[in-house]
């Protein structure tokens, strides 16, 4: 199989784990589906909230520095010219003159003719037309009367909420410079190509940081954040060589940018964006301070003369974060003969923490893992399950990508211990119930 191929196949199974076990399901299915949008099944619910609170907790609780935001998705018009969307967030496309499909132009390569699906733009034989902008903004009209006037957009970017909500969370959190403000939400973008999953969509969530600081201290602060940035990843258990930095040269950097970089991960697509820093100077605030002419610059006991804080920004893609852990977690191994799956997610945020289950259906064993998954149930998101051989059992929750399995036995009854297996060594230890939740709290707090 080529490389290709293989990058295919690995999405391809991928894709059916998902909606086989609850993970990722097509939007709006029973209607023949809509194209880029995916629902999360109940674990990918509870994956993505189990991603979220562990960015949450990482971003804002375990600091003093950061305070949390959730702002409305649908903001006043102005800003979204204040900022240079209006004007300036375009992508380039092209169409096709003969199966008139829309590809962007600065992505050919990665693009697929419809019609030729294993041919790109450059390949299938196309004839294109001359490069438009394309403006990436949703739109839609406020209230009763549909006219320009009512004009509104769905945010492409959180970051914003954040900017005019400066004043507001300052004032009232009573913050110093350099602090910062975080805020996980929706943002919506007509995408030209949308593709590979949940990896580019129309509908997305952001888990941004804005952080404030002076102008002289921008750097020291960018290089903090992209080593903070960096360690997160890793603390999620994601393969440190399938990580790389990339910076952006002159010809990319946005107009606002004085450095940039992303985190990428290497997808079985290639090697592609999950996270931009972007050091995004005093662009933002004073734009907002010219047009509403009200005053955003900053001055307390330390910064006695008044200036407009620089802002560093950290911007994630929640599904594109998703993404990379089910690849990165998806594990093939042949156990006895027998082409066994595994997702490998770390337990801080496995959907499903433990499976119970009882090995037969006697010998007071179900009413004894009962009790124990009704006891493991107050602490942590835990699974029963009584039906087929235990081996088949161990295998769904392998799937399923929980970490671990607890099983009554015989032995239970006579000292009230279970076995713990761990889905990724395989070993199993014997304990009661007060050490699993002991053990599980140590495993999964994040
Ligand atoms: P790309 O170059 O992939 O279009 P971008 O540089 O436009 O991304 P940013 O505007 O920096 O992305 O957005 C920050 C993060 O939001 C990205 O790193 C990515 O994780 C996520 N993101 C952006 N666009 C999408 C999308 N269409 N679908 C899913 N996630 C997205």
């Amino acid at each position: 199989m080529n490389a290709k191929a293989k990058s295919n196949d690995l999405m391809d199974k991928l894709v059916s784990l998902c909606k086989r076990r609850g993970y990722v399901f097509p939007s709006s299915e029973i209607y023949g589906g809509l194209t880029s949008c995916w629902d999360y099944g109940p674990l990918g619910a509870e994956l993505k909230r189990n991603l979220k609170n562990y960015w949450w907790n990482v971003m804002t609780n375990r600091r003093d520095d950061i305070e949390g935001l959730d702002a409305a998705i649908l903001m006043h018009p102005q800003v979204w010219h204040t900022s240079g969307h209006v004007a300036e967030f375009n992508d380039p496309m092209v169409d096709c003159k003969i199966c008139k499909a829309r590809f962007r132009a600065d992505k050919l390569e990665e693009s697929r003719c419809p019609k030729k699906p294993s041919k790109t733009p450059l390949t299938c034989g196309a004839e294109l037309t001359e490069v438009k902008q394309f403006n990436l903004m949703f739109k839609t009209f406020m209230g009763p009367v549909e006219d320009t006037s009512s004009t509104i957009y769905l945010r492409p970017e959180t970051a914003q909420g954040i900017y005019v909500n400066f004043l507001n969370v300052k004032n009232s959190s009573r913050q110093k410079i350099p602090f910062g403000i975080a805020q996980i939400g929706k943002a919506f973008r007509n995408e030209i190509t949308p593709g590979n999953f949940i990896f580019r969509t129309r509908e997305f969530e952001q888990m941004e940081m804005q952080y404030f600081v002076h102008p002289d201290e921008d750097e020291q602060w960018f290089e903090y954040w992209r080593q903070q940035r960096w360690e997160f990843y890793l603390e999620l258990g994601i393969t440190q060589e399938k990580l790389r930095w990339h910076e952006h040269g002159e010809d990319e950097l946005a107009h606002y940018a004085k450095a940039a970089y992303d985190i990428e991960y290497e997808f079985p697509f290639g090697w592609q964006e999950l996270e931009g820093v972007h050091n995004r100077t005093d662009f933002d605030l004073s734009r907002h301070m010219e047009a509403t002419k009200k005053d955003l610059s900053y001055r307390d006991d330390r910064y006695t003369e008044k200036f407009i804080p620089y802002i560093i920004e950290t911007s994630a893609g929640c599904d594109r974060t998703i993404l990379t852990l089910l690849v990165d977690a998806y594990d093939e191994m042949e156990i006895k003969g027998e082409k066994r799956v595994f997702l490998r997610l770390s337990p801080k945020i496995a959907p499903i923490k433990a499976a119970v289950f009882p090995l037969v259906k006697k010998d007071g064993m179900p009413e004894f893992a009962e009790k124990v998954y009704h006891e493991l149930k107050k602490h942590f998101k835990v699974f029963y399950d009584v039906s087929g051989a235990v081996g088949r059992r161990y295998a769904r929750m392998d799937e399923a990508g929980c970490p671990y399995c607890i099983t009554v036995d015989g032995q239970t009854i006579e000292d009230e211990t279970m076995t713990v297996r761990d889905r990724d060594t395989m070993e199993q230890k014997r304990m009661k119930v007060a050490e699993i939740i002991d053990f599980l709290k140590k495993k999964t707090t994040i």
